[in-house]
């Protein structure tokens, strides 16, 4: 007899014997009540991969992976490798599969019948999907997600991926404070800033699927955000090639999401030579740990992912010397971008001054001689 002051033990019946129940009606296939759900979700999304399965179904990667797995040994379902980005597998319902979804699909609905015995079951399952809204407001813990700080949003950009059309997500914070940067309220975020929600700007990908050719996520640093992996994962199951610019600053996050094939092109920033680097990103020699930037160099030269590195030219700030020393850490760098300089009106401290043109172009030709595809990006 159902208790009519503790739902958690209601809640815990109806979980427990609606397990059972496909336990026993699924033990002729040797399938159990945990592998249904993504059986199900595999046969209604014929090619869903095994990251869209882990959000639609809430539950943990690893668990994910596990059903899944033991649904491939049994011959239920199949992975197949993705034909322009081997890393990602499409997971599809194999022969045997098909022989018993019928018989899923009446288990299913027998099991509605059983519950709904003698209640409204539609308002049921209304008030159970409200519920359990609810719940993922006000119980689960907010998620990396919805933790990240979006500090501007640009819905069209031709400029920042040369040839393509692009939109350009700017995260809030950084780890540096370049004097000359010109972003500034992505550094010193005013009290009073507001955010745009990773939803929002989810909701204007979905949109644009097959109209935007990619999605630059910039800063600020990205990488500092503990919810900027969740939010490339978001970007890349709708299919957009992710470019991202950082300081390099946070290395080991940086090797995660190109380990994880979350990025398809990094830019990183390379600020100065090692001796001129604290004083050229604004904080102190002490607080500065060289390491990591050397690190996030490594990562990129030594990797597959493409890139370049990216420097930009004030005079307050370099001279020949410092960009030769700057060039020599840099040596066998497939690309290296110089750009001089340019302030705006968000600039953190006004009055640096740019490079003559013929001087850039002559400091280029003498770095090419370390690093050969050193080149001038013309404005
Ligand atoms: S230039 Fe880049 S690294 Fe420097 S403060 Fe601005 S956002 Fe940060």
């Amino acid at each position: 007899m159902a208790v009519h002051d503790n739902f958690l033990i209601n809640l815990s019946v109806l979980y427990r014997n609606t397990q059972k129940y496909f336990d026993r009606v699924l033990a002729k296939y040797d399938i159990g009540s945990g592998q249904l759900l993504f059986l199900l979700l595999i046969y209604e999304n014929d090619g869903i991969t095994m990251q869209e399965i882990t959000r639609r179904s809430e539950v943990d990667k690893g668990t994910t992976t596990k059903s899944i797995s033991r649904l491939i040994e049994q011959g239920y379902v199949e992975a197949r490798v993705d034909e322009k980005d081997r890393r990602v597998r499409h997971l599809h319902t194999a022969g045997p599969a098909s022989r018993i979804m019928a018989d899923i699909y009446d288990y299913r609905a027998r099991c509605r019948g059983i519950l709904g015995d003698g209640c409204d079951f539609a308002a049921f399952e209304a008030m159970l999907a409200q519920v359990t809204d609810n719940s993922r407001k006000g119980l689960s813990e907010r998620s990396p997600l919805e933790e990240v700080r979006i500090g501007a949003f640009t819905k069209l950009t031709m400029r920042d991926v040369p040839g393509k059309t692009a939109c350009r997500i700017d995260l809030a914070g950084c780890c540096f404070r370049c004097p000359w940067c010109n972003k500034k309220d992505l550094v010193f975020l005013p009290e009073k800033k507001e955010y745009i929600s990773p939803e929002t700007v989810m909701e204007f990908l979905k949109k644009r699927m097959g109209i935007l050719d990619a999605v630059v996520v910039s800063g600020g640093e990205p990488l500092v955000q503990d919810g900027l992996l969740p939010l490339l994962e978001m970007i890349k199951e709708m299919g957009y090639p992710v470019y991202l610019e950082t300081c390099g600053y946070e290395p080991q996050r940086l090797k995660e999401a190109i380990d994880r094939g979350l990025v398809d092109h990094v830019a990183m920033d390379v600020k100065n030579s090692r001796e001129l680097y604290a004083r050229t990103v604004g904080v102190n020699e002490s607080s500065l740990d060289h390491a990591r930037i050397e690190e996030a160099v490594n990562i990129l030269r030594d990797g597959d992912v493409p890139y370049e590195f990216r420097t930009t030219l004030i005079h307050e700030f370099h001279d020949e010397d410092s960009l030769m020393a700057l060039a020599q850490s840099l040596h066998g760098a497939k690309k290296w971008v110089l750009r001089n300089y340019m302030e705006t009106d968000g600039v953190i401290q006004p009055g640096f001054t740019p490079f003559e043109t013929d001087e850039a172009e002559n400091l280029c030709r003498k770095l090419q001689k370390t690093v050969p595809n050193c080149i001038l990006q013309k404005e």
